[in-house]
């Protein structure tokens, strides 16, 4: 048998046009009617193990129908979503999606245009939306941005720019270079990724000080002040300040008033990492606790959390414009900018961050807002910390849970208690009342440790979730609780 010639080979386009069209018009049917029925949906459901077996065939070798591979995305795939886009999810800190977004990352993967430089709209469309979140903050309008894959990556690449600021010469001759080594603050309960963060760029992990909290889980700045006098007396150079505001915990937001004027006295960066929380500043409630959100240096915050914008966006804003810009730029060859053509346009956006290659992300943050308009983001933000005050007060009202912090964002932290059992015993239960909860399809809360306490989190950031949920929720944990309890004897 001859082979084809490589030049007849045919390309990535479909053959028959009509029948890639019908397909997509399936799956947009398919896909508005999955969401519109989504809250009949368990919260979540097992993997069973032959679908899970599916997805360790080997790579396919020959084409294959693509209707029949949308239906294998129907039969495996689609089944058995985490549940983020479910009214009764409320685990970790994750937002909820929209359709029109959906809609939106369609149109963006047909332009498929690689978003960091040339003459293109796709570079304006990024441009307005970074001017769009400082907005939203009421961020300084000079201020620069980066839209990236999530607050890990814009809390690294704001640690960058502070690092590089307070070390100049760190970009030519590593961080060995310098005569003394650098720390930064932050509380104890900091998530995760500034430790990593601080990992990667070379300064340890020995160089984060965490700060023990306050009852309110709120960074104690006693002690901050006691660390700061401590690291100067011992020839260590402090050059940042991490404030959170929405710790992933307890939606703790630490003394940022405070903490500003730490860094002014001590010449520090102030950066926050308001992935979850800064946005809470929409919600009238908090906008003067987060005000100084203003004055920080640089801000992390994530777009995928409460602005509902589907996986993955985040978003870093810097103060200092030219600090940014000198953290990153870099210009080889075939990367030079020209003044008109293909090539001409905006500064490389690949200048104010790591990654070279950008999808169009901005869209579906554009057509969203577009759709939406931020009053509408501000009042389902709102909604969502009442809503978490309301699930305070029930646990409150109730002999059998107990309450572990006070409700400040839309995270509530509580347990199911009983006089018989001792801590063990709680601490036990309350993960098997999670479990339970999960499996059943109930609801999907999550779990974390307070003080030693294991807790239910229920953290609402979630624009379908409905009072009635939360009431749902509450009996449910008595419920199952009780017959745990019954279960173990106690
Ligand atoms: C979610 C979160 C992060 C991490 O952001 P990703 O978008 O998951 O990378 C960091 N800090 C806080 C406070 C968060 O809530």
């Amino acid at each position: 048998m001859k082979t084809k010639k490589l030049e007849d080979i045919h390309g990535l386009t479909p053959h028959n046009w009509e029948e890639i069209k019908n397909l997509g018009y399936e799956m947009v049917d398919d896909m508005v009617s999955y969401l519109q029925n989504i809250q009949e949906q368990p919260s979540w459901k097992e993997i069973p193990q032959n679908v899970k077996l599916h997805f360790e065939e080997d790579i396919p070798q020959n084409p294959q129908n693509p209707k029949s591979v949308y239906q294998e995305f129907k039969e495996f795939i689609l089944p058995f979503p985490k549940g983020n886009i479910h009214p009764r999810f409320w685990a970790w800190v994750q937002g909820t999606g929209t359709i029109t977004a959906a809609f939106s990352e369609m149109l963006a993967t047909t332009m498929n245009p690689n978003v960091t430089i040339g003459e293109h709209a796709a570079m304006y469309v990024d441009k307005q939306v970074v001017k769009w979140c400082k907005q939203m903050l009421n961020y300084p309008e000079t201020a620069s941005g980066i839209l990236l894959s999530g607050g890990s990556m814009a809390n690294i690449t704001g640690l960058t720019v502070a690092r590089n600021f307070h070390n100049p010469s760190v970009r030519a001759y590593g961080i060995q270079h310098h005569k003394k080594q650098m720390v930064l603050y932050c509380s104890e309960e900091t998530h995760s990724c500034i430790t990593k963060a601080a990992e990667i760029i070379g300064l340890g992990n020995k160089s984060v000080r965490k700060i023990i909290t306050n009852e309110h889980f709120q960074m104690d700045i006693n002690e901050l002040k006691k660390q700061i006098a401590l690291d100067l007396q011992a020839g260590f150079q402090p050059f940042c300040i991490v404030a959170t505001t929405g710790t992933v915990n307890t939606g703790a937001i630490d003394p940022l008033k405070e903490i500003y004027e730490l860094c002014k006295t001590f010449n520090l960066w102030f950066h926050i990492d308001g992935a979850y929380g800064a946005l809470a500043k929409l919600d009238p409630k908090f906008t003067e606790q987060l005000a100084y959100i203003e004055k920080a240096d640089s801000v992390a915050f994530d777009l995928h959390k409460w602005l509902h914008i589907p996986y993955e966006l985040g978003c870093l804003l810097v103060k200092n414009a030219e600090a940014h810009r000198a953290s990153f730029a870099i210009t080889p060859n075939y990367l030079l900018q020209t003044k008109r053509g293909l090539a001409g346009g905006l500064d490389s956006i690949n200048n104010y961050g790591f990654e070279l290659s950008r999808g169009f992300k901005a869209l579906k943050v554009w057509m969203n807002l577009k759709e939406y308009g931020i009053h509408k983001y501000a009042a389902l933000i709102a909604k969502n910390n009442e809503q978490a005050q309301y699930l305070g007060k029930l646990v409150s009202g109730s002999k059998q849970l107990k309450l572990l912090t006070p409700v400040t964002m839309s995270i509530v932290c509580f347990q199911f208690i009983h006089k018989q059992a001792n801590i063990q015993t709680i601490n036990k239960l309350n993960e098997e009342i999670i479990i339970r909860l999960q499996e059943q399809g109930i609801a999907s809360p999550s779990s974390t440790i307070l003080k030693g306490n294991y807790c239910i989190r229920v953290c609402i950031v979630n624009h379908k979730t409905k009072k009635n949920d939360l009431d749902e929720l509450f009996l449910w944990v008595i419920k199952i609780g009780n017959q745990i309890v019954k279960e173990i004897g106690l």
